[in-house]
């Protein structure tokens, strides 16, 4: 499902809108919408379209796209999941808060009770952290697809202890102040009665584990920075903005949790003969004035190599020819776009003698033709104007 109603009006924001005007809007909307809030039958379909025009246009790139293009300038062959994938990866923060505001009310207590508390309250092994590497490509890499390995930086557990912080044949204790919950209990006597709130043990700083003899390697910390090589495949086709996901290959997670994900931008380079319009390639063709008038058979570079294109007697400039096939391949399924040509046809500006004489020739023929389908007089601007009817 793709939705095809402008996002600004989704989010009943101006198109000059601020990031913080939109940021506003979606939490305001998508707490009204959201399915575990709002039983209404439409409400998961509002909140969807909410939280696509809320991706879009939180990304200065793609809001971007968007303000040039419209609907089309966003990859619509991305999945619903994708655009939630995207939009989660980006601004997790801001999901949590607005789930905080919506179950807050709900669940909200005393002390540490209070919604989707986020990291300091996590408990156990830790999932790693996503990596995001920008990647630069030509247009004709995205064109033919390319494979290349890039260099990651990131965390890796520590070789010497495996991730634990503890030097080699030793282990970490459990914590003994909060017994390894990594979490601490407080009972408070209020006017009210009393109530109990939980915070993070101060002790081991919630990991629930104490390291009296710290790994030299990691210097306890249980990681190591580490530049990895990365093989990374780009699809026919990939587009400015497109993310691939390479499963597993972000920072390492603490002992016994999964690893994060590596997310590739890519972002390609401006290309100096043909700019790119979804799947299909625009070039401009400069043609010279007999060409463009006894037509002729011309070479044009495409990404697919020269091909020959006709140009048909009395071809106007700014003529637009299709060269079918000959565009970027579709992402998905086979097939590729068109190359649209733009002909441009060049006045002469540099005539040697024979020319200007030939021009004369050309001149009076024309009038002398002219001539002939006027009745009555007509001046020198009926005549200009004719030529251009
Ligand atoms: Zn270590
Ligand atoms: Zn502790």
């Amino acid at each position: 499902m793709s939705t095809t109603r402008d996002y600004y009006e989704i989010l009943g924001v101006s198109k000059d809108a601020t990031e913080a005007e939109i940021k506003k809007a979606y939490r305001k909307l998508a707490m009204k919408y959201h399915p575990d809030k709002n039983k209404e039958a439409d409400a998961e379909e509002r909140f969807k379209e909410i939280s696509e025009a809320y991706a879009v246009l939180s990304d200065a790139e793609k809001r971007e796209q968007y303000d040039r293009f419209g609907h089309a300038g966003i990859d619509s062959r991305y999945s619903q999941e994708d655009i939630f994938r995207n939009a989660d990866f980006r601004g997790f923060e801001d999901l949590e808060d607005i789930l905080g505001g919506i179950f807050g009310g709900a669940f909200g207590g005393f002390g540490g009770f209070g919604g989707f508390g986020g990291g300091q309250q996590r408990r156990g092994p830790v999932r790693g952290s996503d990596l995001r590497y920008d990647m630069t490509i030509t247009l004709d890499q995205a064109a033919k697809g390319t494979e290349t390995q890039i260099n990651v930086p990131r965390a890796e557990r520590c070789e010497v202890c495996g991730g634990t912080g503890a030097k080699p044949g030793t282990e970490p204790k459990t914590c003994s102040t909060c017994q390894g919950s990594g979490q601490v209990t407080h009972a408070r006597n209020t006017p009210f009665g009393r109530f109990m709130s939980t915070t993070t043990c101060n002790t081991c700083h919630g990991t629930g584990q104490i390291i009296e003899d710290p790994c030299a390697a990691c210097r306890g910390t249980g990681k190591q920075k580490k530049v990895r090589k990365i093989s990374v495949k780009i699809p026919k086709g990939a587009d400015n903005g497109m993310r691939l996901k390479i499963s597993g290959e972000g920072e390492d997670g603490s002992p016994g949790a999964p690893p994060g994900d590596l997310y590739v931008v890519i972002h390609v380079e401006p290309h100096k003969l043909f700019e790119r319009a979804g799947d299909d390639i625009l070039y401009e063709l400069p043609i010279n004035f007999t060409q463009a008038a006894l037509g002729d058979d011309v070479m044009v570079p495409t990404l697919h190599g020269k091909v020959k294109m006709n140009i048909k007697p009395g071809t106007q400039t700014h003529s637009i020819l299709r060269l079918k096939g000959k565009g970027m391949p579709y992402l998905h399924g086979r097939g590729q776009g068109d190359q649209l040509v733009r002909v441009i046809v060049r006045t002469p500006t540099k005539l040697n003698d024979e020319q200007k004489e030939l021009f004369k020739k050309l001149s009076l023929a024309t009038e002398g033709k002219q001539a002939k389908h006027t009745k009555g007089g007509k001046g020198i601007f009926d005549k200009v104007k004719e030529a251009f009817d």
